[in-house]
């Protein structure tokens, strides 16, 4: 199943909440009465000024549910949190609103929904469709709309938004789709949406072939009629492309005559040295650095003297490897090795790429034979090299 992704959270961040506290002293410095100062008054809290609702515009049909959130602001554009938010709809035949921002879809036709803080306003504008029917109705979803090389690309997200990433989606689909061909048929239309339980439903539903394939990512639906895809890609959690190298690069492998259900370590290997690298603002992919993550652990696992022998890790069914209590070591591990390999012999990792794509290259052990005759290595060679090249940083 194309979908079958490990659930574990393989890398998870953990953000640091920065709290800043803010100490207002007295001032005690000019008394001269010789009385007690006079109690420090309270800090004014600052005003509201402004309201922003995110998203301000949303296309939603009959009995759908989606929720907006209001962003609030001082007047020197600092964000307020903490303030309460009263939520209505101007039009409430069309669309109502809850209390915490749940828009719903009621009938057909357009309504505002407006967040009040402080006698400040700001609005979203609604547009409720007819319920979904066939696959054109669930396109027409996408408000923003734009030509981007060989896609029309489209977008539910805000027009300053959409611009702004669909340029960064345009060069990773560039940079993946070079290297992983895919199956056949040509690419005509992108959607890129947050619409994560539509397009699961509505695309399955609805798509026009017998085949929907993707990751979670990264879902292509396959018009056999005109024999093209049609590839809808989903941000991962919010948008951000330098964590989401990593999901959109397993998602190509979907694409190709890859199983990742059998090799799980190239899989997280070479999605780790995705991961790795960006893109810089002419659309050039490089990677300088592995991730700390990998880095780290398999220092540590170094350390413990724990490392896996590479025969043992290439072995590893699916659920070994991402049920093992110490997945972060055998993902670095599996990180480190393709990322030795790409870095030293890049021509051998494209051609190893290329080989799996195209079908020649169906297993774990195809793999190992195919990095070792290319190198020229033992197995003993290679892991020793990589070990030494991986502990180096
Ligand atoms: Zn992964």
């Amino acid at each position: 199943m194309p979908n079958c992704r490990p659930r574990l959270p393989h890398f998870i961040r953990i953000i640091p909440v920065l709290t800043v506290a803010c100490v207002i002293t007295a001032c005690g410095g000019g008394g001269g009465d010789g009385g007690a100062p006079p109690p420090a008054p309270p800090p004014t809290p600052p005003q509201a000024s402004d309201v922003t609702v995110d998203p301000g515009i949303v296309v939603l049909f009959e009995t759908d549910r989606r929720s907006v959130t209001a962003t609030v602001r001082d007047a020197n554009g600092n964000i307020l949190t903490g303030r309460t938010v009263t939520w209505s709809s101007l039009n409430d035949a069309v669309a109502t609103v809850s209390t915490t921002g749940e828009i719903i879809a009621v009938s057909v036709g357009t309504a505002t929904i407006r967040a009040t803080v402080e006698g400040q306003q700001g609005d979203a504008l609604i547009t409720v469709t007819p319920p979904i029917s066939t696959y054109e109705d669930y396109k027409a979803h996408f408000p923003y709309q734009e030509t981007s090389g060989q896609f029309i690309v489209s977008s539910d997200f805000s027009a300053a938004f959409s611009q702004q990433h669909l340029e960064h989606l345009m060069m990773t689909w560039q940079y993946f789709s070079a290297l992983y061909l895919g199956s056949a048929g040509t690419y005509t239309e992108m959607y890129y949406t947050r619409d994560l339980t539509g397009l699961y439903s509505r695309i399955i539903a609805t798509c026009p072939t017998t085949i929907v394939v993707g990751g979670r990512n990264l879902t292509a639906c396959f018009d056999s009629q005109n024999g093209v895809y049609i590839w809808f890609v989903v941000p991962y959690i919010e948008p951000d492309f330098g964590t989401q190298l990593h999901e959109i690069g397993h998602s190509f492998l979907y694409f190709t005559q890859f199983d990742s259900a059998n090799w799980p370590w190239f899989n997280e290997g070479i999605s780790m040295y995705w991961e790795s690298g960006s893109f810089d603002a002419n659309g050039s992919y490089s990677v300088t650095a592995p991730l700390p993550y990998l880095t780290s652990n398999f220092r540590r696992a170094s350390n413990a003297n724990a490392l896996v022998p590479l025969p043992t890790l290439f072995q590893l069914t699916r659920n070994q490897f991402y049920g093992d209590p110490d997945p972060a070591k055998l993902y670095s591990q599996a990180g480190m090795l393709l990322y030795y390999v790409s870095k030293q012999y890049p021509a051998v990792a494209q051609a190893l790429i290329e080989s799996i794509n195209n079908g020649q290259i169906v297993n774990n052990n195809a793999v190992i034979d195919y990095i070792l005759q290319q190198t020229g290595l033992t197995i003993t060679e290679l892991e020793t090299n990589y070990t030494q090249y991986a502990l180096q940083f």
